[in-house]
């Protein structure tokens, strides 16, 4: 008779007609069955709450709370959870786990403004897009002095901060949310709390606070879902004394977005924030010296419509800029350095060609854009003119120069801008980790917050949501893993039965992306450096090879999808080789080596040192792919991440948006319940849940439910009375363990059990 009401069990009807208990009516002046709270999704598709009326073969009247009954079919119904639930702290305690359900204790939390919620292990935040008074130094006491336990993300770092003192274990936070979610501003929050504690009196939380304006200055943008949208991913790894004060950091970041960012705009959006600042911002005596116009005058900003931010001054920014950069000792040289190759990537942009010939070839045209970006980058018009123009071809004896055509110039022009950007960028943190690094690191005593792209899926997906749906997979691995890590170490200690928990495994698309040598990235790379190759077959050497993979599908014309953890996403090859290869113009490499100012001759050492250590040998094509494709960049990148968090203890961190329009109050059940499913929150839930959530020790077992028994088993021992109870009333061995301890449930068992001890007492 004893059966467990899971999620989704149906006909849930027949449960609720079981479990209905019976109440007073008063208007009626006799008991009546009271009818058990259910979710019914109606024809639009959305969840509404009610009660059941009545039954009839395959269909149910529900009243809804609106006070009309609608007839829907069993299929569409749930079971909702009881008022007392309603609001719960933890997911978890919710006794029907369901979709419906989980969005709507989340809204009943959001509506309170609390925006704070624990899934398990996890911590669920939920965007407010307006200040709530919960941050601040009473907060940061209150949660260090263990008076406030509620979810919130200084408990999360308070656990961090307190098992790393304890254990003398290295800890991360990992915060994982799409664009827009706030993961950028809960890593602050975390890191403010972290520093509250270990603010010692040397000043480094001020610099690290300062490092956020600087890296936000260089590395977010206006995008048309968040203003102020982060386009890169990184890692703030600080580092504490025996004291547990701050004694050092390091940030790491990856895959700044700058195919589509530094050179080309969508509508409505905006390059990389600090190029208005410095139009805006920098004293006239900077402006006369790198010859700084105001934004509007730059393509590579005009383009998209879009030059301010609602209440953002671009000028008052660039002076707490300029102050945030002498805090974290960048000398006043490197600054004016940093500047001039801003105002380079500005003027390379406003480089225009004209076409000589009847085969499109181009010259570039000789005006004041080319002698600033030559003043700027430290060579000469003529050499910059040239580089832009013409590539280098061994010819029988020496070599010729080969003129371009349009679009090949405008590609040189625009990677060479990009490149110059992006090494600016890395530049920017090598010189902020240099002043971060506070005497010898000690091992054994950091926390590393993980600001991550979120998975995400766009009405076109290529090669970069590629590669962070890429990074998405492994760090869900790591997720998965680890928390079943935890659950198996109890059950095992305890000595329980314990077999794998059947959850959702990834290694499958994992191996799609890494297998060598017939992996996607691998296969990416060998049509990267083939000659002939095009992103056409670059698709078709996928379907080739990959079609074996279950996560994979080749589509129409040069797509292809892929069954992510969180979806399938459908991707378009075109671009792929070029993104990947991210190609330098072989010339442009050189005019860089040797131009006179100190930064492109370092980007270019750098770069060349790369390729140096590269065993691929280098081909001599029109590009030459000279460097590490980015898309194995990225992968040995991400693999030392994850070496590095597997050496943490991790904390993780959801963040969701309640809508697209970065308003507060407002909640979107449809858009919270796609966040809910992409980040595989249910998911995880479900896993915390599919294992045995409920325990109870013999003693408080046998003491709870003995008296069930027939008076002659009394006497026995704790364990001999709880199993004879489990007997007695046919619970099914699979829904529960015994363990030396404890005796361990499936979700559901326990109220079956209490329902019985009611009906008995
Ligand atoms: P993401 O990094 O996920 O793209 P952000 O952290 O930049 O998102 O957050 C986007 C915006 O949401 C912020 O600019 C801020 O206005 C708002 N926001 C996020 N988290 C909070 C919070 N805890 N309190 C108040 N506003 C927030
Ligand atoms: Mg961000």
């Amino acid at each position: 008779r004893m059966k467990a009401v899971q999620p989704g069990d149906l006909p849930y009807v027949e449960a609720v007609e079981e479990k209905a208990e019976t109440e007073w009516d008063d208007n009626v002046g006799y008991f009546v069955k009271k009818k058990l709270p259910v979710w019914c999704r109606l024809p639009s598709g959305q969840w509404e709450s009610g009660t059941v009326q009545s039954t009839t073969g395959e269909e149910a009247l529900v009243l809804l709370s609106d006070g009309s009954v609608v007839k829907v079919s069993t299929g569409e119904i749930l079971p909702a959870n009881p008022d007392v639930l309603v609001g719960v702290d933890d997911l978890i305690q919710l006794s029907y786990l369901n979709e419906p359900s989980v969005v709507h204790n989340l809204q009943y939390r959001y509506s309170h403004d609390i925006i704070y919620s624990k899934a398990g292990p996890l911590l669920i935040a939920v965007n407010p897009f307006k200040d709530v008074p919960i941050y601040g130094n009473d907060f940061v006491t209150a949660y260090s002095q263990k008076v406030k336990d509620s979810p919130h993300v200084y408990a999360i770092a308070d656990i961090a901060y307190d098992e790393m003192m304890r254990d003398e274990v290295n800890q991360s936070i990992i915060i994982s949310g799409e664009i827009g979610a706030g993961k950028t501003e809960t890593a602050k929050i975390a890191m403010q709390y972290l520093a509250a504690l270990g603010g010692g009196s040397d000043g480094i939380e001020n610099e690290l606070t300062q490092t956020s304006c600087i890296l936000e200055a260089f590395g977010n943008a206006k995008t048309s879902r968040n203003n102020n949208s982060s386009r890169f991913g990184k890692s703030i790894e600080l580092h504490f004394s025996t004291f547990g004060k701050i004694c050092g950091a390091k940030i790491q970041t990856f895959l700044l977005e700058k195919q589509s960012r530094v050179v080309k705009l969508a509508d409505g959006e905006r390059s990389y924030h600090i190029f208005y600042q410095l139009c805006a911002g920098a004293p006239s005596i900077l402006k006369d010296k790198l010859n700084i116009k105001m934004a509007s005058e730059y393509h590579y900003l005009n383009q998209s419509n879009c030059l301010a931010i609602d209440d953002v001054d671009d000028a008052r920014k660039f002076h707490v800029l300029m102050g945030a950069l002498d805090i974290v000792q960048i000398c006043k040289e490197d600054q004016e350095h940093a500047f001039s190759m801003l105002a380079a990537v500005l003027w390379l942009g406003n480089i225009s060609f004209q076409v000589v010939d009847s085969e499109n070839h181009v010259e570039v045209v000789a005006n004041e854009a080319v002698t600033c970006a030559a003043r700027l980058i430290g060579c000469s018009a003529q050499e910059l003119m040239l580089s832009l123009s013409t590539n280098k071809v061994k010819a029988g004896n020496g070599d010729a120069a080969k003129k371009l055509t349009l679009q090949q110039a405008i590609d040189a022009r625009d990677v060479m801008a990009k490149f110059i950007y992006a090494s600016l960028f890395d530049w920017i943190v090598v010189q902020i980790n240099k002043s971060l690094e506070v005497g010898k690191r000690p091992t054994g005593r950091s926390i590393s917050i993980l600001d991550m792209y979120g998975f995400g899926t766009f009405q076109k997906n290529s090669f970069e949501q590629l590669c962070i749906n890429y990074a998405n997979e492994r760090l869900q691995q790591h997720f998965n893993r680890h928390l079943l890590k935890l659950e198996q170490e109890e059950y095992e200690l305890d000595g329980i039965d314990w077999k794998r928990v059947d959850f959702e495994d990834n290694h499958e698309c994992l191996d799609l992306f890494e297998k060598k040598p017939l992996g996607l990235l691998s296969l990416l790379d060998e049509e990267s450096n083939a000659p002939m190759a095009t992103d056409m077959s670059f698709a078709n050497k996928l379907k080739q090879h990959l079609v074996g993979n279950p996560c994979y599908k080749g589509e129409n014309g040069g797509a292809f999808s892929i069954r992510h953890y969180a979806g399938e996403v459908l991707y378009d090859t075109s671009g792929f080789l070029e993104k990947n290869r991210d190609p330098l113009h072989s010339d442009s490499i050189q005019l860089l080596s040797s131009c006179s100012c100190k930064l492109p001759q370092l980007f270019a050492s750098n770069l060349l040192d790369h390729s140096q250590k590269q065993a691929s040998p280098l081909s001599l094509g029109a590009f030459d792919s000279q460097k590490q494709s980015v898309g194995t960049k990225f992968k040995d990148q991400l693999f030392k991440l994850m070496q590095q968090l597997e050496n943490t203890s991790p904390h993780f961190i959801h963040c969701i948006k309640p809508n697209d329009k970065q308003l507060p109050g407002m909640y979107e059940k449809d858009l919270v319940l796609e966040q809910l499913r992409c980040c595989g929150v249910l998911e995880v839930v479900r896993i915390s849940r599919s294992g045995y959530p409920t325990r109870m020790t013999h003693q408080e077992f046998a003491r709870r439910y003995g008296f069930l028994l027939p008076k002659d088993n009394e006497y026995q021992d704790p364990l001999s009375i709880s199993v004879s109870v489990l007997q007695q009333f046919n619970i099914l061995p699979d829904l529960y363990q015994v363990g030396y301890t404890k005796l361990y449930f499936r979700t559901g068992q326990i109220d079956e059990l209490e329902d019985m001890r009611k009906q008995v007492l």
